[in-house]
């Protein structure tokens, strides 16, 4: 028997959810929902800093206004929150310390404190060479006598993996050579965006993920990391990015966020655009997710960042 497709929502509050969110999260919905896939709704409050209270109790409200909905997970569900889950984020990171592929880092804090989140448009987050990579014992040994905690990295793959992603085709990617070793912890003690990403995808069995584009440099890495646990990595299917005036649309730079929208417009008329602006529709008419489905096919859907004005 087939395995019943397993997809997820995992958005992170640190801002309230934009309308490109909105793009991949409707999409991650018909991806799911057309395969009779079950969904599960995780929430990505890695980095305490970051979580505000007001975006956290705006994002079930946002989606199911949108029309979508999941069979499992948060909030009804509070142990699908990634900030309840440090335990298995620390089983995990003491096998990747066995295995000899984690080692600890003393360099800059700053940029090992946005590891805790998913990479920004743009944001490199991947050092491409580390002198800590390369320290003996007995260097290692006074650092950790010394006052500061490390970070930790995970040694990059210094090899071509391939992925098949599902809208994007064939990517092949040295991790190593592009982007180089990676944070799994910060200096702090707070896991990484890449590790906990792995690990819930890997422990929740999910078989499918859909999310925005941007993300799709970290897949193949994120694939050999669930390997690594040993795993099975799910599909990756990838969703285009919508792109304002100026430059990629950020949920940093608040702009069009769906407490904005829902005061001017419907939930069918939001989804109508979406549907419209990707390439379902040929128009902009106001539809339900659910309307969206029959005819739901990828191939419809733009690979080519979108404009909006
Ligand atoms: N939490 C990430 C975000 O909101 C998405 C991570 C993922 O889908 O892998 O950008």
């Amino acid at each position: 028997m087939e395995k019943r497709v397993v997809g997820r929502f995992a958005p992170s509050p640190s801002g309230y959810l934009h309308l490109g969110n909105l793009l991949a999260m409707l999409l991650a919905w018909l991806d799911c929902r057309a395969q009779n896939g079950k969904l599960i709704f995780r929430l990505e409050d890695l980095d305490p800093a970051r979580s505000k209270r007001e975006y956290i109790e705006a994002l079930a409200g946002d989606l199911r206004w949108l029309g979508l909905d999941w069979d499992e997970g948060w909030p009804e569900q509070p142990s699908f929150a990634q900030s309840a889950r440090t335990e298995h984020y620390e089983a995990a990171f003491a096998k990747l310390r066995e295995l000899g592929l984690a080692y600890p880092c003393w360099c800059s804090r700053a940029k090992r404190l946005a590891a805790a989140s998913a990479p920004a448009p743009g944001e490199a987050q991947f050092d491409p060479a580390c002198p800590c990579a390369r320290l003996t014992e007995g260097e290692r040994a006074a650092l950790f006598a010394g006052p500061r905690p490390p970070a930790w990295k995970l040694r990059a793959p210094d090899r071509e993996l391939a992925l098949e992603d599902g809208h994007y085709g064939l990517l092949r990617q040295n991790p190593a050579r592009e982007g180089g070793d990676f944070v799994i912890r910060r200096s702090d003690g707070v896991f990484a965006y890449q590790l906990a990403v792995c690990v819930d995808d890997l422990e929740m069995g999910v078989t499918r993920v859909v999310r925005g584009r941007d993300l799709l440099d970290s897949a193949p890495r994120q694939s050999w990391l669930i390997e690594m646990l040993g795993g099975t990595p799910p599909s990756y299917c990838h969703a285009p990015l919508l792109v304002g005036g100026r430059g990629k649309l950020s949920k940093r730079l608040g702009s069009l966020s769906t407490q904005a929208l829902r005061r001017e417009m419907s939930p069918e008329a939001v989804v109508g655009r979406l549907a419209w602006l990707c390439g379902l529709r040929e128009t902009a008419e106001p539809v339900t997710p659910r309307e969206l489905l029959p005819d739901f096919d990828w191939r419809r859907v733009k690979t080519g960042d979108i404009a909006i004005e």
